[in-house]
């Protein structure tokens, strides 16, 4: 649904998303060998306000992953929307200068200033939680006015829209094209209490649904634009946070994918005790789910206790992992060192817990306390939260010493993506997940546009990694192994996500790249006070 408040001025509202800073979990150096990819994910926050806002209200998107907004834009405009997360601070703050020198509005909502408003004080605005009454308040507000409040105003909703109200994302604002996966959300909240996640806090725990009509819409939108990613990733914070729901979802998926002859592949976020759920895990094969990000966090029992985790060790984790794996899902997997309970053994266990799980994609990051969590309020009873340490790497004062945690964080990353070991593990994933996956027709993705994509891609992976790069060896042991099974998808997506992998870890090994996402280690960007924040690694899981 549109905002219901009666309307009387027509607005025009420049949407600006900020740009993420570089992870693995981007996946940004692979852009180059598609074409037209230039980000990686549409800002599904931003483009639900976007599709919420009056309609005789004009609105422009820019997401600045893909385009900085100019001085025209802003000049167009009577307001400057911004929305995200806390590792976005520094690029958030740069657009709120920019829009200000041009004498703009400005209003700032998502997840960050939800969690730290008091981050964002040249903001005129501030819309405080997730989409409701503060959302219309603050329509109807700026409706009457387009005069610079005298001091900010907070506009903070205490009664959220139903999901099952949602708008579908105005994706007619911008080209799905340029994105290496599509975005859809199915719903919002988790029940575990994890020590270090914001999510309980800000989206509750009690997770809040869509309608399968919802979603299929959705999709049906993805599929009007000739070129859209063939990924499409749930970025709900648990897939498996109501199971009645997903179980329930998924056999419209699957329909939906059936009449429409499997235009798409599925990813998501889930627990791990996802491995007990055989009819969920059946059907998601179906749907065509192949990839399932998990926050494992850490191989330590001991630790998942302390960090409130226990569901992660609901079975033993090795056979959870080749569980996902014998249903065709090959496990992204989510790492965090600084922990309390890391001892000098902590990372011969990492290490023997990449080695043994065969997971190729692992993010692994220095712990980092958001605000509005267990962790936070434990840290800062103890006085071990730092802020405002522009040489640091993470806001939590460690019990380990700084240095040691950095260099096993360093070792941990180059042991990880060694190319020798990464391809290896990509190797194992041909027979133990692969193989198990459904074969379904190609008719819904053969399209001229699909073809010159898949033509560029095999070229560009041929040359930069098969022929030019110095571990084109190990490259090609693995991509050998997963042509020989008629697998020319996987060897080319082994070798574009590779290319990533191996790349930014070679920077951040440099001090290119940061060992936490949310490092207050000076950038050319930096906010004026406190810790970047959020993590990436547990975006959810
Ligand atoms: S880390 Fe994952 S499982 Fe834990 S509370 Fe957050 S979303 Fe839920």
């Amino acid at each position: 649904m549109r905002c219901p408040t009666s309307i009387s001025n027509r607005r025009r509202v420049l949407c600006v998303f900020p740009t993420y800073t570089p992870s693995f979990g981007t996946f940004s150096h692979s852009y180059r060998l598609l074409p037209r990819v230039r980000a990686f994910m549409p800002p599904q926050g931003l483009l639900l306000i976007a599709a919420y806002l009056p309609p005789s209200w004009l609105v422009r998107f820019i997401d600045e992953n893909i385009t900085p907004a100019t001085a025209g834009d802003f000049a167009w405009a009577d307001f400057v929307f911004v929305s995200g997360m806390h590792i976005q601070a520094p690029q958030i703050h740069d657009i709120a200068r920019r829009a200000k020198r041009a004498g703009k509005l400005i209003v700032l909502g998502g997840a960050s200033v939800s969690g730290s408003p008091e981050l964002y004080p040249e903001f005129d605005y501030l819309h405080i939680g997730e989409i409701g009454d503060g959302t219309d308040r603050l329509i109807a507000f700026l409706d009457q006015s387009v005069a610079p409040p005298q001091a900010q105003m907070r506009f903070e909703t205490n009664e959220r829209l139903p999901l099952c109200d949602f708008p579908p994302p105005a994706y007619d604002l911008i080209r799905l094209d340029h994105y290496l996966i599509g975005s859809l959300q199915f719903s919002s909240g988790c029940p575990y209490r994890c020590e270090f996640c914001d999510i309980p806090a800000l989206y509750g725990r009690q997770p809040r649904l869509k309608r399968h009509e919802q979603i299929t819409a959705e999709l049906d939108e993805m599929l009007k634009q000739p070129g859209h990613p063939s990924v499409v990733y749930f970025v709900d914070d648990n897939f498996i946070g109501n199971r009645k729901a997903a179980r329930e979802l998924l056999p419209h998926l699957i329909d939906w994918q059936r009449r429409h002859d499997y235009p798409l592949q599925f990813a998501c976020e889930a627990t791990l005790n996802l491995a007990k759920q055989p009819e969920i895990l059946s059907l998601m094969r179906r749907a065509q789910f192949l990839t399932v990000f998990v926050g494992i966090e850490t191989p330590e029992t001991d630790a998942l206790k302390a960090m409130r985790k226990e569901h992660n060790s609901a079975l033993p984790m090795m056979e959870a992992i080749k569980t996902l794996n014998s249903y065709g899902l090959e496990v992204t997997s989510g790492i965090i060192l600084g922990l309390d309970t890391d001892t000098a053994d902590t990372e011969s266990r990492i290490k023997e817990f990449i080695d043994l799980s065969e997971i190729p994609i692992l993010t692994i990051n220095l712990l980092q306390a958001l605000p509005r969590t267990p962790l936070w309020d434990r840290l800062k009873r103890a006085g071990r939260l730092i802020v405002n340490d522009q040489g640091l790497e993470s806001n939590v004062r460690f019990l380990r010493s700084y240095d040691e945690v950095v260099a096993t964080w360093r070792r941990c990353v180059a042991y990880a993506y060694d190319p020798e070991r990464l391809f290896a593990r990509f190797a194992h994933q041909i027979d133990a997940t692969y193989a198990h996956r459904m074969n379904v027709p190609v008719r819904g993705k053969l399209t001229i546009r699909n073809l010159r994509e898949a033509v560029v891609l095999g070229f560009n992976v041929l040359l930069w990694i098969g022929l030019l790069s110095n571990y084109r060896r190990s490259f090609w042991r693995a991509a050998r192994r997963a042509l020989k099974r008629g697998q020319i998808d996987a060897a080319l997506g082994m070798g574009l996500v590779a290319y990533h992998l191996i790349r930014f870890s070679r920077d951040a090994l440099r001090g290119d790249q940061n060992a936490s996402f949310y490092s207050t280690r000076s950038r050319a960007l930096t906010p004026p006070i406190g810790p970047q924040l959020e993590d990436a690694t547990t975006l959810g899981q």
